[in-house]
């Protein structure tokens, strides 16, 4: 998954970096690091000499410490399937710029993801990879903590359900879907026979079908996890496709090609009465402020919207405007302005070339070309 990057950032908490990339916690992972410590401490099994979960041991200061560790070592193995990915995508050149760990595993946010199905099939198997050799690893060293101090010691079972819990975690990633690792083998595997849109669509149709088939089992067992894994990879499997065909068709698109060139500005010192009438006029939305040849900002709609009707004569545009500005050139590609749209929650862009503003590129330009590009393809 590679998504809002954004809104990630601003709830979640940096640990440390791991090859020069960030490594952070969404918040929510404090809850889910105490209900599987929770979950570890209150569970006592015993099948085919291996113990799941620590509830047998005493004294309970014991078994919930060791939980806790358990549950924090998980969270790490969880960490070091995502820098697997993460390590095979800079040693091919694909810049990361964080790892975040949220409740469902990880998500490593990469710059572009590599259309390159050689590469893809490396970088998705090396998450899966490292599970498999962790999950293995830890297995054997519980079988020799086992031959040690037995198979009721904290050590023995901490071990040996570290090295299951990461062969699941390799099994499920395994799973040929979308947003899954599986579901990306799927799409390389396809990509060297047809073009990458058409091996995105198959992966996903696949993934769709194995979501189908995970719902109805889930329904007819009343499995609850297994009717929310069924909703996220259906889910997961239709954004992937969307996002796909997308940057696709905006292939060779730059912005130039799409922005709007005459743009019509405002000064700082424009009243918001004054704006309204403009937009009301015009019909656009948001325009750049100028002053002294300058760019200083940007004013939109809502700006306006959230000043009260009868303060708009005295307020100018100035004391409104976003002033935190995020432009781009007009030669960079259509699929970058919308991927900083949607990263960044706005709706156009200032198009700067040599400190002069050119253009304004929306979301409205972009659709449009989304759609006369798809017009022409059929
Ligand atoms: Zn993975």
């Amino acid at each position: 998954m590679q998504k809002s990057q954004v809104s990630a950032m601003n709830s979640s908490l940096e640990l440390g970096r791991i090859m020069g990339i960030p490594v952070r916690l969404h918040w929510t992972i404090i809850f889910i690091v105490l209900f599987i410590a929770w979950s570890f401490a209150s569970v006592h099994q015993e099948t085919g000499g291996i113990v799941y979960g620590l509830g047998g041991i005493e004294p309970v200061a014991l078994r919930w410490i060791a939980s806790l560790i358990f549950s924090l070592a998980l969270f790490a193995c969880v960490a070091l399937h995502e820098l697997g990915h993460s390590y095979i995508a800079k040693k091919s050149g694909v810049k990361i710029r964080s790892i975040t760990l949220y409740f469902f595993g990880g998500v490593a946010a990469m710059e572009e993801i590599p259309r390159n199905p050689r590469l893809e099939l490396k970088m998705a198997f090396a998450g899966p990879g490292v599970s498999g050799v962790l999950g293995f690893v830890l297995l054997f060293l519980g079988l020799q903590a086992r031959a040690f101090a037995g198979s009721g010691s904290p050590l023995t079972i901490m071990l040996s359900d570290l090295g299951l819990m990461n062969l699941m975690l390799m099994a499920f990633n395994l799973l040929p879907a979308f947003p899954m690792d599986g579901g990306r083998l799927l799409r390389a595997w396809f990509a060297f026979r047809m073009p990458y849109v058409k091996a995105t669509r198959k992966a996903s149709d696949i993934g769709k079908i194995f979501a189908t088939l995970m719902f109805l089992v889930g329904l007819s067992t009343l499995n609850f996890m297994l009717l929310f894994v069924a909703f996220f990879v259906y889910v997961g499997a239709s954004e992937e496709e969307k996002a796909t065909e997308i940057s696709v068709s905006l292939e060779g698109i730059r912005v130039k090609d799409i922005m709007s060139a005459k743009v019509q500005v405002v000064v700082p010192e424009m009243s918001l009465e004054e704006l309204k009438e403009m937009m009301f006029r015009e019909k656009h939305r948001g325009y750049p402020v100028m002053s002294g040849g300058a760019l200083q900002g940007i004013v939109t709609l809502t700006d306006l919207q959230n000043v009260p009707e009868a303060e708009r004569a005295g307020t100018p545009v100035g004391s409104v405007m976003a002033r935190k500005l995020y432009l781009i050139g007009p030669q960079e590609e259509a699929s970058t302005a919308m991927k900083m749209m949607n990263e960044l929650q706005i709706r156009r862009l200032p198009v700067i070339d040599e400190d002069q503003l050119v253009g304004i590129v929306s979301r409205e330009d972009l659709v449009r070309a989304i759609e006369l590009c798809s017009e022409l393809e059929h």
